[in-house]
């Protein structure tokens, strides 16, 4: 019966609407779930399980709707401009409004404040489903929703969620997460941008770099240093929005990939804002964002592995197609046994990334295990993106096939959110406690 009505109405509906049909099939031991409270039934069954190897991740018909409708959208819109806004680095802010409409720009933000009130399982798909078409438009969206539109959800106060929240979930603004600067990018505790109190104002100094909708953000997350050098205390998360004068974009950066993902400087030259901007506490700035980036890593992870399926995809197709020697060359074990590395390691990547999203789902501490999916998808995205390339051969070098730009794409996901390096030195830590 729900079935039915899926199946009838899933192609172009809004991901709230999806959500309130069916609140998150869940697919343990065999059986499909239909929990009124998903959480609550998800713990029951878990606790009836002597070990978790019965757990599955198959995606429940919520999420399969989901996906469909993400993979229709990003088909439509999005795989037709892909190389154009890529040569152009063209930021195509009204395909965001168009996402917005359909409640990608919020989808982890409840519906009481606009938003598509989904988990992470489903978040996974939305990135993955549009990074398997165009890495940049991916990581926008991620950035969106996981760091900008969730630090605001995660610390802000009620005040602030309603003012904010609507406007980002709806697409209406486009938000910027503004932590790393020139000399600290990796040591984000060595940070050089100020807040100083005057009266019930903030006045913030300073420049934030590679920032994602560092130009065209309506709302910047800002972390400043508030307290003392290296004092994990002394650091304050910021709300400000374009317009404050003071707050300026500065240079737009020329990129190697994610080309149509806007990457700017972020300047404040004595931008003065009131102390209703704060998010949180004072002096909590530094821990909010380690704890956004928590959840930010999971949406790298999905970027990366979206942009290892896109690529996957392409070469699997082009490996039955493209004939040598008198036979197609996925006949050729050198070919074959690539496609069966490639597809492997998607695989473990997605467990990866899926363990990550049902703890953060429970709200468990995800620190390891985020760091650990992100670290191993971004990986796999490079070594898959270069498979790829090969196994197209000279065409694969040539803007005309899609795998050269899923090449390009891909290695930002060993840098951004904390390069690969960063991960192994969190992952080391967890484990060595
Ligand atoms: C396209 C793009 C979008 C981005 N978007 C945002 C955004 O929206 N908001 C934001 O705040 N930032 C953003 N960033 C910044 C990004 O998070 C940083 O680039 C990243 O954290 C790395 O910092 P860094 O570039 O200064 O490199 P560095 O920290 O200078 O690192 C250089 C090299 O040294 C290694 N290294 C550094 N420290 C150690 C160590 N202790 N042990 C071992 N190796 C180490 C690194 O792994 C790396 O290989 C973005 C970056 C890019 C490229």
């Amino acid at each position: 019966m729900v079935k039915a009505v899926f199946k009838k109405k899933y192609t172009i509906k809004k991901l709230s609407y999806i959500s309130k049909i069916v609140q998150n099939t869940i697919y343990l031991k065999g059986k499909f779930f239909i929990p009124s409270d998903k959480k609550c039934i998800f713990e029951q069954k878990l606790m009836d399980t002597s070990n978790t190897q019965g757990i599955s991740f198959i995606p429940s018909e919520n999420q399969r709707m989901i996906q469909q409708m993400v993979r229709d959208f990003a088909e439509k819109e999005i795989r037709p401009n892909v190389m154009d806004w890529d040569e152009s680095q063209h930021f195509p802010v009204e395909l965001f409004k168009k996402m917005g409409k359909l409640g990608i720009m919020g989808v982890l933000v409840p519906h009481e404040y606009g938003g598509a009130g989904l988990g992470y399982f489903e978040y996974i798909n939305v990135i993955v489903e549009i990074a398997r078409v165009c890495g940049s438009i991916g990581l926008s969206v991620a950035a969106h929703n996981s760091l900008c539109t969730n630090h605001i959800l995660t610390f802000a106060n009620e005040t602030q969620k309603q003012k904010y929240l609507p406007k980002l979930a709806s697409g209406e603004w486009i938000g910027a997460w503004a932590l790393t600067e020139p000399n600290t990018g990796s040591d984000a505790m060595r940070m050089k941008c100020t807040a100083r109190k005057e009266g019930k104002q903030w006045i913030l100094n300073g420049t934030k770099c590679w920032i994602t909708h560092g130009k065209t953000g309506d709302v910047v997350v800002v972390i400043a240093r508030t307290g003392e050098l290296l004092d994990s205390h002394g650091m304050t998360a910021f709300v400000v929005e374009r317009g404050t004068p003071g707050l300026k974009a500065g240079k737009k950066e020329n990129k190697l990939g994610m080309r149509a993902s806007e990457t700017a400087e972020v300047i404040f030259e004595d931008c003065h804002i009131p102390e209703e901007n704060v998010l949180g506490q004072v002096g909590e700035g530094f821990i909010q964002a380690m704890k956004i980036l928590d959840g930010g890593r999971i949406s790298i992870a999905s970027l990366g592995l979206g942009i290892a399926k896109g690529a996957y995809d392409a070469a699997l197709k082009y490996a039955q197609e493209r004939e040598q020697f008198g036979k197609p060359i996925a006949h050729f074990q050198a070919i074959a046994f690539k496609l069966a590395d490639m597809a492997t390691k998607i695989e473990a990547g997605e467990l990866l990334t899926l363990q990550a999203a049902d703890l953060k789902n429970r709200h468990e501490k995800v620190t390891k295990e985020s760091a650990m999916a992100k670290y191993y998808t971004s990986e796999i995205a490079v070594q898959i993106a270069n498979d790829a390339v090969q196994v197209f051969g000279g065409y694969g070098y040539t803007k005309d096939f899609p795998v050269e730009k899923f090449y390009r794409d891909a290695k930002l996901c060993t840098i951004g959110e904390g390069t690969s390096e960063i991960q192994k030195l969190v992952i080391s830590r967890e484990v060595l406690q």
